[in-house]
């Protein structure tokens, strides 16, 4: 037997998931939704689960099936906890020490030295040889045959070799780790205040990780941020479907209210007024997408417009409740998240954003909601956010399809 007829699967490990009872159904229904999404121009599949654990395997067991490429598709969706590319055998002893042997041939026989260990699962105790018996078997079989290769350290190996015996016998030696969380469309719909910053798209996938969907809002100053500074956005908001899934991109033409706000509004509640009326939209905008929240990338203290008052001042014109999940989040935590996700090269391309054209030379940093009203006292504030929403270009966001570039 080649390692090319060895049958090669993909085993799914599920976290959270397990544990929520009355929910399971839900959260596994989601779940496989996702993976059949993310894989579906990767010819048929069968994604099948038992218990605990989902198994991905081609529906054509001749035809082509890249286990690295479904592993790495797989790794961004939330609710796995781990991957492993896994090889199968059936529950026969003579099968068992065939593709055990093939197997590990495919992986030993460098001439690197290491040390590794064997760790059996024996779920079906109707195979006839023990846990214990088989560790010891399997052991001394590499030994012998990788005697100048091969010594076992059952503490910190080298390389485990996993080996569970449950309907079939799976081999593996390589763990990957999941994106974890809660898989999206479980804890309902958002809408994400995206701007081309390098907070809100960290924002966005942290509330995707506890399972919302998300419905990107970006208002877009024309020309005074330029096209790239859409493209931007367009393109933080495709990296991120990489773990959100395909969403909708709600672009606001917010020139003409920004040039109101600047006519009319003192210069030093410029900031806030603004903020009310982006809230004011994506509040009005949540139940025209089924969405029940709003989300947005700002952390307590971080400027002027982020002081408790100053979101306080932001809450009062919404009904949605307002997550703000980086609000105690250093700084530095945020960059190595979006680092993490891809999306920082992005975002801190130097294309100008409509908070840094329209700022406020010296904002108020306590503003009370009298002040905030104040502010605001001779704009048609209904008008504006009428306009605001009558003005929305929709973008469909597609993930690229790899995580590998
Ligand atoms: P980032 O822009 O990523 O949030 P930041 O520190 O620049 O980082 P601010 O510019 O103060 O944050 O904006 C605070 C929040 O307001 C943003 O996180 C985002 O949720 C929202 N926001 C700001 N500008 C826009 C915009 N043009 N379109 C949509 N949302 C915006
Ligand atoms: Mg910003």
């Amino acid at each position: 037997m080649s390692s090319a007829t060895l049958e090669q699967i993909v085993m799914v490990r599920l976290g959270e998931i397990t544990l929520k009872g009355l929910n399971r159904g839900r959260f596994i229904d989601c779940l496989m939704r996702s993976m059949r999404w993310r894989l579906r121009d990767l010819g048929s599949m069968i994604i099948e689960q038992k218990f605990s654990r989902i198994y991905v395997r081609p529906k054509d067991p001749d035809a082509p099936f890249s286990v690295r490429e479904v592993v790495d598709r797989l790794s961004c969706i939330f609710g796995i906890v781990s991957t492993s590319p896994v090889v199968v055998s059936p529950i026969d002893q003579d099968s068992f020490f065939n593709v055990f042997d093939t197997y590990t041939s495919g992986i030993l026989g460098t001439g690197k030295k290491k040390t590794f260990k064997i760790e059996v699962k024996r779920a079906n105790k109707d195979f006839p040889i023990s846990t214990y018996d088989l560790c010891c078997l399997l052991g001394d079989r590499l030994l012998e045959r990788y005697p100048e290769e091969l010594t076992v350290d059952v503490h910190q190996p080298d390389l485990t070799f996993f080996i569970e015996i449950r309907d079939r016998i799976y081999f593996y030696h390589e763990i990957i780790e999941g994106a974890k969380g809660l898989p999206v469309g479980m804890s309902g719909k958002g809408v994400l205040l995206l701007s081309g910053g390098i907070d809100s798209p960290v924002a966005g996938f942290m509330m995707a990780s506890r399972g919302m969907q998300l419905v990107p809002l970006y208002f877009h100053t024309f020309p005074y941020t330029g096209p790239q500074a859409l493209e931007k956005v367009k393109t933080l908001a495709e990296q991120l479907a990489r773990y959100a899934g395909s969403m909708t991109l709600h672009v606001v033409n917010f020139t003409e209210v920004q040039l109101e706000l600047n006519r009319v509004v003192p210069q030093d509640m410029l900031t806030i007024a603004m903020r009310r009326v982006m809230m004011r939209v994506a509040d009005r905008l949540a139940p025209k997408v089924k969405a029940k929240s709003i989300i947005t990338g700002e952390s307590l203290g971080q400027v002027a417009s982020q002081t408790l008052e100053a979101l306080a001042t932001t809450d009062y014109v919404t009904t949605c409740p307002v997550f703000r999940p980086l609000i105690g989040l250093d700084k530095n935590d945020t960059i190595a998240l979006a680092r993490q996700i891809g999306t920082y090269e992005t975002s801190i391309l130097p294309y100008e954003d409509c908070c840094t054209v329209f700022v406020s030379k010296h904002p108020k940093t306590h503003p009370s909601l009298a002040d905030a009203e104040r502010a605001e006292s001779g704009l048609d504030m209904a008008n504006l956010v009428e306009q605001s929403l009558q003005n929305i270009e929709k973008i469909d966001i597609v993930p690229p399809f790899s995580m590998v570039e």
